[in-house]
């Protein structure tokens, strides 16, 4: 099987996700996309507390209601020991819950394959599954090569095709992984957009069913209101 791996805040998760997972699942016929809410994002740990962890997995159950290759996966819940969530670690415990023949595919946008030099252990993730990265207007080759960190270097051009380029990466020890560019996504949104637009009370672009959520449970509250932003 191709199984996919998409962790990220998703706090709140919105239409350019399901998009990139899509586009993911079609390029590379995945049979099944996790998708996975971080516990702690180690970059992002400076930013202050996210949305609940349990609100964030229920709503991501709510976006990818009808699509049937994409799951909802806790395996990058909050860890037990206080550390954040390093997706090198994430990925080596998924692969032991995969059979020895499934492919691992680490998707992501490509503002977050920018940071990549800054991931824990960086140079050993890379090499340890493929990477698909939703690219974004101005993203190209160079940006990717001028991203890696020094022991990991782009290797052959194979397997592209229309609507994806693929490329290898290899490492000084010789391992290969290959990473799949998509050309860019329609929906050129992000989390914090939506936030900001949901405590200004104005309707945004998230799934409707996200949406009653957020409103049920008073998330991303307006700091004058300090309630829920929905009008009425
Ligand atoms: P924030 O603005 O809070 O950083 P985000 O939506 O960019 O939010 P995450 O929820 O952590 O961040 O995103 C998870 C993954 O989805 C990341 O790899 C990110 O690059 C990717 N992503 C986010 N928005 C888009 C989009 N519009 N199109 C494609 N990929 C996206």
């Amino acid at each position: 099987m191709k199984v996919g791996f998409f962790g990220g805040s998703f706090d709140p998760p919105h239409r350019g996700h399901i998009a990139l997972a899509r586009l993911a699942i079609e390029q590379l016929e995945l049979d099944r996309v996790l998708i996975a809410p971080v516990g702690t994002q180690p970059l992002k740990r400076d930013q202050g507390a996210a949305t609940p962890f349990d609100d964030r997995v229920a709503m991501v159950q709510l976006a990818i209601a009808g699509e049937p290759r994409m799951e909802v996966s806790l395996v990058d819940a909050p860890r037990k020991d206080g550390r954040p969530n390093y997706t090198i670690d994430t990925v080596n415990e998924l692969r032991q819950t995969l059979s020895p023949d499934d492919t691992l595919y680490c998707l992501m946008g490509a503002d977050s394959f920018l940071t990549i030099g800054k991931w824990d252990r960086a140079g050993e993730l890379l090499l340890l599954c493929n990477f698909v990265v939703g690219s974004r207007p101005g993203f190209n080759l160079q940006k990717v090569a001028a991203a890696l960190p020094e022991s990991v270097s782009l290797a052959a051009e194979t397997g592209s095709a229309p609507g994806r380029l693929v490329i290898g990466l290899r490492g000084q020890n010789g391992k290969e992984s290959r990473l799949c560019l998509l050309p860019d996504l329609a929906e050129d949104i992000s989390a914090t957009e939506i936030r900001s637009e949901l405590r200004m009370g104005r309707p945004t672009s998230i799934d409707p069913a996200v949406a009653a959520y957020i409103q049920r449970h008073g998330l991303y509250p307006s700091k004058e209101a300090g309630s829920s932003v929905f009008p009425g």
